[in-house]
């Protein structure tokens, strides 16, 4: 095993434990996977994150459909929306995949986030898209989810949860807590009943401009 890949599997499980600590998650509910190569390594199915060890981590061949892993433990059962996103998407080679309470929340209303807050822009868009229904697990589940985050790094997955991508792990755990957070606002002032606005695409685009050029993304990268 090189030391990158090593790094790496200890990133996993560094970041599976943090996604429940910082509240965007709870149980074994998410999963996490990056590329290396032409593998992928993702965290083990239903294995409690205080358990979970490095060795733990699966690796599967990013080309190999068939379901066959090296490692003591089944990967996660979403390894197929994983793999087709680090297949079909080369400017992410991170994901994460939780069940954050308010973005769950607006997958159950099956509607997406409109641009209610500038911060929809970190996402690529105007706005983030909420994927359709399938059964957990599933190459149907997988197209919808492929099919929610065109041009964009993150989406929301009806009456399930979200995914968010990156650069880095720390970039697509970046992006994760901001989407929450977006969701909790949103779902908060759906919950007043008051009108409320949008910006426009417009405004959006002069944001994706001024973050070209502003540090935190850059600093929450590194991270
Ligand atoms: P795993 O424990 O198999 O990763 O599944 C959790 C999950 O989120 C299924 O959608
Ligand atoms: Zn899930």
């Amino acid at each position: 095993m090189t030391s990158k890949e090593g790094i790496l599997r200890e990133e996993i499980v560094q970041r599976c434990r943090e996604m429940n600590a910082n509240g965007i998650n709870q149980g074994t509910s998410g999963n996490i996977s990056v590329r290396l190569g032409d593998h992928m390594l993702i965290s083990p199915s239903a294995t409690p994150y205080d358990a979970m060890t490095p060795e733990m981590v699966a690796k599967i061949a990013i080309d190999d459909r068939s379901g066959a892993w090296e490692g003591p433990k089944t990967p996660s059962t979403e390894w197929r929306f994983h793999q087709r996103i680090l297949r079909e998407r080369p400017d992410c080679p991170a994901v994460i995949h939780a069940h954050p309470t308010y973005c769950t929340a607006i997958g159950i209303l099956r509607r997406a986030i409109p641009a209610v807050h500038y911060m929809v822009a970190a996402f690529g868009g105007t706005d983030v898209r909420c994927a359709g229904y399938a059964r957990y697990g599933t190459e149907e589940l997988s197209d919808l989810v492929l099919a929610a985050l065109q041009d964009r790094t993150a989406c929301l997955m009806a009456n399930h949860g979200m995914v968010a991508m990156g650069e880095t792990l720390a970039k697509a755990m970046w992006r994760a807590v901001e989407l929450e957070t977006i969701a909790r606002q949103y779902v908060t002032v759906l919950q007043t009943g008051a009108d409320y606005h949008v910006l426009s695409d417009a405004e959006i685009a002069e944001t994706m401009d001024g973050f070209a050029s502003y540090g935190l993304q850059a600093e929450s990268a590194a991270a």
